[in-house]
């Protein structure tokens, strides 16, 4: 059977990740979380001490710089930095350095690697808009803000952290908007796209819905 590429994308806090992870989990597929690659980024330039808003510098650091992901953990250079880059300061500075093309096109590189191996669920903001754009599925997963500050606050404190809602907010719409608007690779809704809005879903409703949508649209290959 041909190997399936199915892609989710969307905004901060819409629920892509643990939705994406347990669409691959069920399915049997492979996963990858292309934010994942973003924020080893960060932690990769960070430690160089570079300059966060030098395209070419940045792109530079990455070049040279072995990410390793695999199953649920992150490496840089050898180091496990799985629990690192879920910190808000790595959350704002993968944001920065994700404007980057040059950053950027190392980091799709990357994630095209993973085609081919096995079936697939990619998450991300470009998954099914620039790196798998003949996605078999493309998924569009959104939530309004409040909702999506909220999880993001609830996600923040089982790490740890307590944050006012304001602040996660704030933050949140700061990523967005960077994300949104950034002229390489901004977050579209990618073309034939089903757009999911998960405001008043719950994260097996999600799940439920798109494994639905996998089952029919695969049914058409
Ligand atoms: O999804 P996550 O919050 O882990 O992503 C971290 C950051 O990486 C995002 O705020 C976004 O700026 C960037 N990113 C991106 N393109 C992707 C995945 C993530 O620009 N495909």
């Amino acid at each position: 059977m041909k190997h399936l590429t199915i892609t989710i994308d969307g905004p901060a806090g819409s629920g892509k990740s643990t939705v994406a992870r347990e669409v691959a989990r069920t399915l049997g597929f492979t996963f990858l979380d292309t934010g994942a690659l973003y924020r080893a980024a960060a932690v990769a330039i960070e430690r160089a001490g570079s300059d966060v808003g030098d395209n070419e510098e940045c792109g530079r650091v990455i070049s040279h710089t072995r990410i390793l992901l695999t199953g649920g953990s992150i490496e840089v250079d050898g180091t496990d930095v799985t629990e690192e880059i879920r910190s808000p300061r790595i959350s704002e500075l993968s944001s920065a350095i994700a404007v980057h093309p040059s950053v950027r096109s190392e980091l799709v590189r990357i994630q095209r690697s993973f085609r081919g191996l096995s079936s697939l669920v990619a998450e991300g903001r470009d998954t099914g808009s620039v790196v798998f754009p003949d996605a078999d599925i493309k998924i569009y997963l959104n939530a309004s803000a409040t909702e999506r500050a909220m999880r993001r606050q609830k996600e923040l404190l089982t790490k740890g952290t307590d944050l006012p809602l304001e602040r996660v907010l704030n933050d949140m719409n700061r990523r967005d908007n960077r994300d949104s608007s950034r002229s390489a690779s901004p977050l579209v809704i990618p073309e034939h796209a089903v757009v999911v809005d998960t405001t008043h879903l719950t994260f097996h409703e999600v799940v439920a819905k798109i494994l639905s949508i996998v089952e029919e649209k695969s049914a058409d290959k």
